[in-house]
């Protein structure tokens, strides 16, 4: 998969993205990542990005000119304009399966007081949140998205049965685990863990699953 990602901050970038799994995805070819500066798409001295709203107001608005232009530079046919704002569809575990079906991202990460009205209207195909709260601007919910996405793609995961059974695989929180010792300063492993009957073990996860999801995310079993 191909992301391309615009924003005003790309040494937010470094790091979160260059280790571990995402690393390797960067290094194995499964993902393409490229982050790119919205000031290199501005003709004027001063690189100029934004500006005040019109009509008044506090904080200043990004423009749309260099938007516009560095989207026509970088998007295709087939690319999925994604406009990270806390007004969009709430991203989750859906969403980012939806995704890794998409050949290429591009994702335009706002600051200030976010975009000016027409980069939302003609512009993006798509507008998520990573959740109800504002932040200082997008490079952490692109990076969030990214990561989310990258980790679902074939063959990224060590085992790819590690992301079909874990939380919201199946609208569920995951089930409990343990792992050596099975008895420390008293407290056991349940029983049946340790018991080598499989079948008893996945009907002991299943139940597990469903108690703590009904325990602790009810809204997810509606
Ligand atoms: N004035 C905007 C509002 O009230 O909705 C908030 C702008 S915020 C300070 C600046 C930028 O950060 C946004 O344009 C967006 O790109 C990003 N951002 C902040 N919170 C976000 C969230 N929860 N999800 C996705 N992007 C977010």
């Amino acid at each position: 998969m191909k992301i391309d990602v615009l924003t005003l901050f790309p040494a937010m970038f470094a790091g979160p993205l260059d280790e571990s799994i995402i690393q390797r995805a960067r290094t194995n070819g499964a993902l393409d990542l490229k982050i790119h500066n919205l000031r290199d798409y501005t003709h004027d001295r001063h690189k100029t990005v934004d500006d005040r709203p019109f009509g008044g107001g506090p904080g200043m608005l990004l423009k749309p000119e260099p938007i516009f232009e560095a989207v026509e530079a970088l998007a295709r046919e087939q690319t999925r304009v994604i406009l990270l704002s806390p007004a969009g569809r709430k991203f989750n575990q859906a969403i980012a399966r939806e995704l890794t079906q998409q050949e290429h991202l591009l994702m335009i990460c706002g600051s200030y007081e976010g975009f000016d009205e027409r980069i939302r209207e003609h512009l993006a195909d798509d507008e998520l949140s990573i959740g109800d709260y504002v932040l200082t601007n997008g490079a952490l919910p692109a990076m969030v998205i990214i990561d989310a996405v990258t980790r679902l793609l074939p063959g990224v995961l060590g085992d790819d049965e590690s992301s079909r059974e874990e939380s919201f695989s199946h609208e569920l929180l995951e089930y409990p685990h343990y792992t050596r010792p099975a008895e420390f300063r008293g407290m056991k492993v349940p029983e049946v863990l340790l018991s080598g009957n499989h079948a008893e073990i996945a009907r002991w996860r299943a139940e597990q699953a469903r108690l703590r999801t009904k325990e602790k995310r009810p809204d997810l079993l509606k």
